[in-house]
Order: structure tokens, then sequence, then C-alpha cells
């Protein structure tokens, strides 16, 4: 790479700063910003809601407005304008789009035994958002093709260009194993603060990663459960305990659900 391509690189993440991400303190570049990441956040979620129908059943609908409530107030970030819908689809997944767009297909709600487990899933998910992860993964990518395609055709329409594409596909990519972590780590600790049991988060990944490990399970093509996955939260589940155990309205592990309804 050229002298002034790696200068001008420099300049660009300089002037654009890094962020420390919220609960975990680590620090992370981000060329875009909050509030354009929150737009393109709730286009796609918009776009998503009109090829996919929301659930009928409006006990799914109901649940997943106590839970995202609840994670919602445990998140307590304030730049998001919060939306939870359950879509009707076998798609075995669920996401958090920038700014607070949360989805759960019904393919997903069948898969949770009781409350706590859906409350896992959107936190980690919540994770995702809150820490900017899309926004972070897009600004790594415009640096790659700043400097495959030189810095001459580098301007805030490239920017912008870069991030809708990875906006729009990168919801349904694999996320790379250090965002994985810290998505677990911090929706741990939100559904713990949430009045969750977060046992129930370390019961879920290690059945769904275990006994479902089915390619077309979509959830687990765009987070692989491994080991690892479960070690991580188990090492981190005395200090989400404690926070449990701190929480005023505990709910446990809540509703118990079969077939994706509650009981
Ligand atoms: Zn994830």
């Amino acid at each position: 790479m050229k002298k002034s391509i790696v200068f001008a690189l420099a300049a660009l993440a300089a002037a654009s700063g890094c962020r420390t991400v919220p609960m975990t303190g680590r620090s992370q570049l981000l060329l875009s910003s909050a509030a354009s990441e929150n737009e393109l956040g709730a286009s796609a979620y918009a776009e998503y809601k009109a090829q996919t129908p929301p659930a009928a059943d409006s006990r799914q609908q109901a649940l997943l407005q106590q839970v995202g409530e609840a994670i919602k107030n445990a998140a307590d970030e304030k730049s998001f304008e919060w939306e939870f819908t359950v879509l009707q689809s076998d798609t075995v997944n669920a996401f958090c789009l920038p700014g607070g767009k949360v989805a759960v297909y019904t393919g997903m709600m069948e898969k949770f035994a009781n409350e706590a487990e859906l409350a896992c899933v959107v936190a980690h998910e919540v994770g995702h958002a809150i820490a900017r992860h899309g926004g972070e993964r897009s600004s790594w990518s415009t640096l790659r093709s700043i400097g495959t395609l030189g810095i001459s055709k580098w301007g805030s329409e490239t920017a912008q260009k870069a991030y809708e594409i990875g906006s729009e596909y990168g919801v349904m990519l694999p996320y790379s194993r250090k965002h994985e972590n810290e998505a677990d780590l911090i929706g741990l600790m939100l559904m713990s603060k949430a009045g969750y049991d977060p046992k129930a988060a370390v019961d879920f990944w290690k059945r769904f990663g275990s006994g479902n490990s089915s390619k077309l399970d979509e959830l687990l093509s765009t987070h692989p459960c491994d080991a690892t996955r479960v070690a991580n939260l188990s090492a981190h589940l005395a200090e989400a305990e404690s926070l449990y155990a701190a929480c005023a309205v505990k709910r446990g592990l809540g509703a118990t659900l079969a077939n994706g309804l509650p009981q």
C-alpha cells in the first residue's frame, strides 16, 4: 500500500474516532454516526416487515413486548427508538437492527422452553446493537475497500454505499467470534438486570448448540455455537447472578412456552 494511502487511512480513522463499547469497555473503530446507522436500521426494519407478515397470535406478540420492555429498560440506550415484532416465518432466527429494531421469527419462538430463553436471545441481539457491531464491521470493510480502490475514490458517498451494503446483508452474515462473545456477555448482563435467571442462557445455548446443529438453523449459521460460547457464558455467570440478586423484580424463568406459545 502506498505511503500516502496509509497516511490518509490513519488520518481518517483518527478523525472519525474510536468509541468505547458500553458494559465491556472495549475500544472500537467507527466511521459512521449512530444517527446514520439508526436511520438505516429503521428503513431495513420497514423492509423486513413489508416482506414478512407479523405473527397473528397476539399472545406471542404480547410476550415479546413484555420481554422487550424489560430488556429495553436494562439497556437504557437513549438514542434508540425501540420496536419488537414477532414475524411469521419458519426461519429459526432473531435480530436487532441499529436503533433497537428487534424481530423474532415464529420458527425461533418454537425453540424456547421458557420466557427467560427468549430474553436471552433478545438480549444477545440487543447486545450486538448497543455495541454497534454492524457499524464497526462496515467501518473495517470501508477501510479495506479504500485500501483496495485507492484514496482518490474515497468520499462520503462511498462510505454511505459501503455502509448500506453492510447493513443490508450484514444482519444475516455470521459475526466474528469477538463480536459473538461480546454480545453474549452484554446479553447475559442485560437479561440479569431485567430480572431473568441468567442460568437460562447457559441452558439454552447448551441445548440449542448440541441438539439442533442442523444447517437449516439460521441462528446457528449466523451465531455459530460451540463449547467456547458456553464456557464464556459460564465464566461470567457469577457476575450475572449478582446483578440478578440485586434486581428488585425477579421474573425467574418467566412463562413456560410450548410450540412458541406461553402456557
Ligand atoms: Zn450474535
